[in-house]
C-alpha cells in the first residue's frame, strides 16, 4: 500500500520508515509561536511544513492528534535564562496586561494561519494554562535527583544528567562544546554549572507574570512547557516532535532531558526539523531591515516588495523547497512562484472541463504512483510539484487534442489533482474571485459615498445619516476627512 512513509529522523540522522506507536494513531507535537509580535515568514515555514505532515497522515487514514502550543510565559530575551520575559516586556511597553498581548497576537496569528490555509491543530495548549503540571514535573525531576534548588529557583543538573543519559544526543553537541558556547552572564552564579538551565525562576519584584510554587513566587523556564504538554496530551513517549532547526539546541535537547529525567523513559521517537528562511541570501532580522511580516506580504506594503502576494502564493513558494532545505525569499522568486501557481490552478480548471475519449494515450497511474512515492519520501513537496507540472503538460496536450484519455483515467487524474493540490499541499483557488470582488466593492462604495455627499450638500441629513449608519451595521466605517469621505471595514 501507499501508506508507508519514510522520514528523516534528526535523532538518528537518517531516513527511517515511520512506525506509529499505536497505529492508526499518530501523536505529533510542534513548538508553536511565542505570541508577542506579528507573524512573519519564520512563523509561516514550520506551520506550513507540519501542516503538510498533518494533512498527509490524515490523507493516508491515520488518526492524528496534532498538538501545537502557544508560548505565553517564560520565554526570556536570551536562552541563558536571563533578560525580561518577551510577553511581559511587550506588555510593559504597550501598557497592557500580558494576557492582552497574548490574546491580541494569538488572534492575529490564527488569522494569518487561516489565510495560509494552515489547518488548526487538534489541541493548542497555552504554557500559562499548565503551571500546575509544570510544577509537578519539576518535583519529579527533583525527586529523581536531576535538579537542585537555589534561592527559590530550580535548575536542571545537566552535568549529572549527561553522565547517566547523554545530554546532546539530538544536537550532537558535547557538554564541553556547550560550555564553551555559553557566555557567563550576570545572575548565573546561582547555577552549579553554566550549562544548567532553569526549570523554575524566582520572580524579581518587578516581574509581573508570577505563580506560587513550593520554591518561590515565580515562573517556569521556557523549555519545560513543551515536555509537560507533550507528555500530557500525547503520552510520556510519543511519535513525532517537530519545530524549526533553530530550536534543536538548547530547546529540544532540554525537552528530552527534562522528560527522560522525570519519567525514566524515551520521550520522542522521531524528531523532525524544518530549515530556515533567508531573504536575499541574508538571515532575517529586525536589525537588517528585511523583516517582512505576513500582513506586509499580503498587502504588498513593505518596500522590498513590488506588489502584494496572496497567502497561497507564499504557501506555494515555501512548498517549492523541501522542508529540510533553506528557502531564500526574494521579490523575483515570488513573482515566479505566482506564475507557476497560476499555471497549476488553471490546469485544474482545464482538467474539470476535459472530454473523455475511447482510449488513453497517457499513463495517469504512473503519474499517480510518482506523486505518492515523492510525498512518502520524507514529504518531498518540490518533487511532488514537479510531477504535478508534468501532469499539467499532459492536461494541456489532452485539451489541444494531441493526447487522449478515457473516462476511467480522467476520473483518476481529477482525483489525483484534487487530493494533491487541495487536500495535501493545501493550495486553494483564490486570487481571481477575491480581486474581482474587491473591484465591485470599491465601485459600489464610491457610488454610495457620492450619494451621501450629495445628500449632505442638499442638507438632507436624514439620508446622509441613514447611509452612514447602514454601512456601520454591515461593519463599514465612514470617516469624513478634509480630502472627503473615506471608508474601511471594522472587525
Ligand atoms: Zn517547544
Amino acid at each position: 500500500m501507499e501508506n508507508s512513509i519514510s522520514l528523516y529522523n534528526t535523532l538518528t540522522r537518517k531516513k527511517e520508515n515511520f512506525e506509529p506507536l499505536n497505529p492508526p494513531h499518530v501523536g505529533l507535537y510542534v513548538c508553536g509561536p511565542t505570541v508577542y509580535g506579528d507573524a512573519h515568514l519564520g512563523h509561516a515555514r514550520p506551520a506550513i511544513t507540519f501542516d503538510i505532515v498533518f494533512r498527509y497522515f490524515q490523507h493516508l487514514d491515520y488518526k492524528v492528534r496534532y498538538v501545537r502550543n502557544i508560548t505565553d510565559v517564560g520565554h526570556l530575551e536570551n536562552d541563558a535564562d536571563e533578560g525580561e520575559d518577551k510577553i511581559a516586556k511587550k506588555a510593559r511597553l504597550e501598557q497592557l496586561e500580558p494576557m492582552e498581548i497574548v490574546q491580541y497576537y494569538t488572534n492575529r496569528y490564527h488569522k494569518n494561519m487561516e489565510q495560509l490555509n494552515v489547518l488548526p491543530p487538534s489541541i493548542e495548549p497555552h504554557a500559562s494554562g499548565h503551571i500546575i503540571e509544570q510544577i509537578d514535573m519539576i518535583k519529579k525531576i527533583l525527586t529523581a535527583g536531576y535538579a537542585y534548588e537555589k534561592n527559590g529557583s530550580v535548575y536542571f543538573d545537566v552535568v549529572k544528567y549527561d553522565k547517566d543519559h547523554n545530554y546532546g544526543k539530538l544536537s550532537g553537541r558535547s557538554i564541553e562544546e556547550a560550555l564553551e558556547n555559553t557566555r557567563t552572564l550576570a545572575g548565573q552564579a546561582e547555577k552549579n554549572n553554566q550549562v544548567d538551565f532553569a526549570l523554575w525562576k524566582k520572580a524579581s519584584p518587578e516581574h509581573i507574570m508570577r505563580w506560587p510554587s513550593p520554591w518561590s513566587d515565580g515562573f517556569p523556564g521556557w523549555h519545560l512547557e513543551c515536555s509537560v504538554m507533550g507528555c500530557k496530551y500525547l503520552g510520556e513517549t510519543f511519535d513525532i516532535h517537530g519545530g524549526g532547526m533553530d530550536l534543536i539546541f538548547p530547546h529540544h535537547e532540554s525537552e528530552i532531558a527534562q522528560a527522560v529525567a522525570a519519567n525514566g523513559k524515551d520521550h520522542v521517537r522521531y524528531w523532525m526539523h524544518n530549515n530556515m528562511i533567508t531573504i536575499d541570501g541574508q538571515k532575517m532580522g529586525k536589525s537588517l531591515n528585511n523583516f517582512i511580516t505576513l500582513d506586509e506580504f499580503f498587502s504588498g506594503s513593505h518596500q522590498a516588495l513590488s506588489q502584494a502576494y496572496s497567502p497561497i502564493t507564499i504557501r506555494f513558494f515555501i512548498l517549492q523547497a523541501h522542508y529540510r532545505s533553506t528557502v531564500d525569499f526574494s521579490n523575483d522568486a515570488l513573482v515566479a512562484a505566482e506564475k507557476g501557481m497560476t499555471r497549476m490552478l488553471t490546469a485544474v480548471e482545464t482538467l474539470a472541463a476535459l472530454e473523455p475519449s475511447e482510449k488513453s494515450t497517457v499513463d495517469v497511474n504512473a503519474l499517480r504512483k510518482k506523486c505518492y512515492k515523492a510525498m512518502s519520501d520524507d514529504f518531498n513537496s518540490p518533487v511532488v510539484i514537479a510531477h504535478l507540472f508534468d501532469g499539467v503538460k499532459m492536461i494541456n496536450s489532452i485539451k489541444d487534442g494531441k493526447e487522449q484519455i478515457t473516462t476511467a483515467d480522467l476520473e483518476v487524474l481529477r482525483k489525483l489533482y484534487n487530493d494533491f493540490v487541495f487536500d495535501i499541499l493545501g493550495l486553494r483557488m483564490e486570487t481571481k474571485e477575491a480581486s474581482g470582488n474587491d473591484e465591485v466593492v470599491d465601485g459600489l462604495m464610491e457610488l454610495i459615498l457620492d450619494m451621501r455627499k450629495q445628500a449632505k450638500e442638499n442638507k438632507d441629513w436624514g439620508t446622509a445619516d441613514k447611509i452612514r449608519d447602514g454601512l456601520k451595521s454591515i461593519k463599514i466605517e465612514v470617516k469624513d476627512t478634509r480630502e472627503g469621505a473615506v471608508w474601511n471595514t471594522i472587525d
